[in-house]
């Protein structure tokens, strides 16, 4: 039997940095056993489901990579089905039907809450074989069991045990002709050959109703594994208080997507004390067995440090492709040389923690002119320097040829000519021709600036003996 996973996102919102982590631990555990990962839009709230969330969702799952090998399925397609297969459940006595009115049953939970007992369906309808007169309105309702024990020997939560007796008959289809999750999921999940059911654990309370429709519609239910949730660091459900919730919102943060896959697959899952694996060692690694069974606590500090350390691994021209629709939302011109871009990509890369401070970072080197910022140019850019910068300029503007040894000779032959040490001469320089005090090693930087524009900008700098 080959391994058949899903991903079955309702699209009610932007998709949650924590479901696609369900949607990541599906994915590898289809990838490591050579099989299947499908993906199902679970829309039948139509009233909650818009096109712009499945658009979203199937832009997060592109950007990580997560591929899916079949789908998407669209539930409100296949209404029709679940209806027959719920009509088959009368048909074989599993399910029935409930004339009940909505303020019949609203009456009969006020009187159980009022009695002290739960307000669940009392079964009015279990045994009834006709409708009451006049009705014709009903919904389906399961029949379920009324003693016994459902058992779930999930992958992550180990055995968990259900009463029966807890469960009460639940709706498959409501009055209005809307089939609910719990019926559609087992629905589909049989018919899309489901092995393994790798969710979120706030969905563990209806996995026995689930187990019991399976049985219901004579099928074996899949495997679980019911994965604890992601929370923040005051150990509350990750949510918007947080910061960022959205998938996309890390995207246009400037994450890069291998490092969330990183990142995401570490938080609840474990391979010794690895912390970065390339997609083949997660693929080579993943097992239900290592995922935790305490919540993962999501770290800022961590997504950026992985993602530090895989702009650091990126080789510079494909970090240099990255980085391009970065520079034009910093309104920085995107040069039409990548390869130019690959250079300075290769002076900054080991600074810059998101690709967002790497475009920032690249300023200097794209736009026409700078300024260099005040207090840096007062301090750095003095009379007493100028003679020295005068020299070095000329000297730059003759060498023969332009690369970092050459410049470094420029430097040298300035220094000793004025007794000056490197520091002296390399800071004002830096403040001329990138505005601040802070940059890559001067040579490096004036080599890829080019000639022209740090002959430019020394002018521009140069103070007023
Ligand atoms: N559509 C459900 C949700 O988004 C998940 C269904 C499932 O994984 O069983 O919460």
């Amino acid at each position: 039997m080959s391994v058949r996973t899903r991903f079955a996102p309702s699209p009610t919102g932007a998709l949650h940095i924590g479901s696609v982590r369900t949607a990541l631990f599906s994915y590898l555990f289809a990838r490591h056993h050579g099989g299947a990962f499908v993906l199902r839009i679970e829309d039948t709230d139509r009233e909650r489901s818009t096109a712009e969330s499945v658009r979203d969702i199937l832009e997060s799952l592109g950007w990580l990579g997560l591929a899916w090998d079949e789908g998407p399925y669209h539930q409100s397609e296949r209404m029709a089905l679940y209806r027959a297969r719920a009509e088959a459940l009368v048909a074989a006595g599993a399910a029935y039907r409930c004339w009940c009115t909505p303020e019949e049953l609203e009456a009969r939970r006020q009187a159980a809450r009022a009695a002290g007992r739960r307000p669940i369906y009392d079964r009015t309808c279990r045994e009834r074989t006709a409708p009451p007169a006049g009705r014709t309105d009903h919904a389906l309702r399961f029949r379920t069991p009324l003693a016994g024990e459902t058992v779930i020997d999930d992958h992550v939560k180990d055995r968990v045990v259900f009463q029966n007796a807890e469960l009460d008959d639940f709706i498959i289809v409501r009055s209005d002709g809307v089939p609910v999750y719990n019926f559609c999921v087992v629905v589909d999940d049989h018919d899309m050959r489901i092995t393994h059911v790798i969710r979120g654990d706030d969905l563990l309370a209806s996995t026995p109703r689930q187990v019991l429709l399976y049985r219901a519609l004579g099928a074996t239910p899949p495997e679980f594994a019911h994965v604890p949730q992601i929370l923040g660091p005051d150990k509350d459900r990750l949510s918007k208080r947080h910061g960022a919730t959205s998938v996309l919102a890390y995207r246009d943060m400037g994450y890069l997507p291998d490092a969330v896959v990183n990142y995401l697959a570490r938080l609840g899952w474990s391979h010794g004390d690895q912390e970065l694996f390339s997609r083949e060692e997660l693929i080579a690694h993943f097992s239900l067995e290592n995922v935790g069974k305490s919540a993962g606590i999501f770290n800022p500090e961590k997504l950026e440090w992985v993602n530090f350390q895989y702009m650091k691994a990126t080789p510079a021209p494909a970090l240099a492709d990255l980085l391009a629709p970065f520079l034009e939302r910093a309104g920085l011109p995107v040069p039409a040389d990548r390869a130019w871009l690959a250079r300075v990509v290769e002076t900054l890369r080991e600074r810059a923690k998101t690709l967002v401070e790497l475009a920032e970072f690249c300023r200097f080197y794209l736009v026409d002119a700078i300024t260099p910022d005040p207090t840096a140019a007062a301090r750095h850019l003095t009379a007493a320097v100028a003679p020295a910068l005068a020299d070095l300029r000329q000297r730059l503007a003759a060498l023969p040829r332009w690369d970092a040894t050459a410049i470094e000779g420029a430097f040298q032959a300035t220094l000793a000519a004025h007794g000056l040490k490197l520091g002296a001469l390399a800071q004002p320089v830096r403040v001329a021709v990138t505005g601040g005090t802070v940059s890559p090693g001067i040579y490096e930087v004036l080599d890829v600036l080019g000639r022209e524009r740090t002959l430019a900008r020394l002018a521009a700098a140069m103070p007023r003996p």
